[in-house]
Order: structure tokens, then sequence, then C-alpha cells
């Protein structure tokens, strides 16, 4: 059984917007090899705090705020809370919006993941985000660009931000 990938509640909507960019790029690598694993048919399983964006532990990767005073935050902890509970409102899928349950991204889900971004509805985590402006645009372009189950043949561009 392949590995379920540990995800924090508010990178859910991370991945919907994912077009290659992140804080540096170990930050992208490390995305595009989990945004790659998903595609192969790992389980993503909500945890509570760091998650595997945050580091790995099979490579010396760490997030560059990981650890930081920011990253410490409650505020960063709030935000998945509220997201997950944005997501259990939303969804037909309420099981999969709690801490260690483990399910299946599909095309399907993403793809309603994504209109309910667009409108807004599972975005509370997103009002104090530095890249608010970025994710904003690529939902209003229908997330063309995006990696995470796009349908479109783009390749990771490792930019760092
Ligand atoms: S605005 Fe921030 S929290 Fe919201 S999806 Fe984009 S990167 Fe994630």
């Amino acid at each position: 059984m392949k590995t379920p990938i540990d995800l924090r509640g508010h990178h859910v909507l991370c991945l919907l917007t994912y077009i290659g960019r992140g804080y540096s790029t170990s930050f992208t690598e490390n995305l595009n090899t989990i945004v790659s694993a998903f595609h192969r048919g790992h389980a993503a399983k909500i945890v509570s705090g760091y998650d595997a964006l945050c580091h790995c532990e099979s490579t010396p990767f760490h997030c560059p705020h990981k650890g930081s005073t920011a990253c410490r935050t409650a505020s960063v902890e709030t935000k998945d809370k509220r997201t997950l509970s944005a997501l259990r409102v939303f969804a037909p899928h309420a099981g999969h919006w709690q801490i260690g349950q483990a399910f299946h991204f599909t095309q399907p889900l993403v793809a309603e993941l994504r209109q309910a971004f667009k409108a807004g509805s599972i975005r509370p985590a997103c009002s104090s985000c530095e890249w608010q402006g970025l994710c904003d645009e690529i939902a209003a372009s229908d997330f063309r660009r995006t990696l995470f189950f796009s349908s479109l043949p783009q390749g990771p561009s490792n930019t760092p931000k």
C-alpha cells in the first residue's frame, strides 16, 4: 500500500493553486514530488501541525519558514482549523476533512474544490496570506497553468518566489 502523504488543513487550498512557485527552489522541488505522488495514487492524510510541505523525512528539505516565529504562531493552526471547517460545510465529502482521516484526491474532487475556491466559500485561510493576490489571479483564470490534477500539459517551473 502506498504511504499516505501528511497534509495540514490550509495546504489543501495551496495545492489547488500551485503553479510551480514557492518560497525557494527546494520548496518547489519538494512540492513537485508531492504533487506527483498524489497523481500516482498516494492518499492524503489530514494532520495537525507540520506536514509534507513543511519538511520531508527522506531528504534534508525543510521549508525556510519552518520553526520561525511566523510559522509557529497560533494563526497558522487557526488557518488549518478554519479551512477544514469550511471544507466540511461545503463538500459532500465530510469524512475527509478531519485530523487523521486519509482519502484520495481525484480529478472530480479537485474540480469541485476549485469551484468552491473560486466562489470564495472555502478560503477563510487566504485572507492573511502573502500569496493571496497570485491565488486570486489563478482562480480568476480558471486555474490555468496549475500543476495539481491539471488537465493541461504543463511542467513544473521551479520558479522561486
Ligand atoms: S492565498 Fe495563501 S493560503 Fe490561500 S491558497 Fe493561496 S497560498 Fe494557500
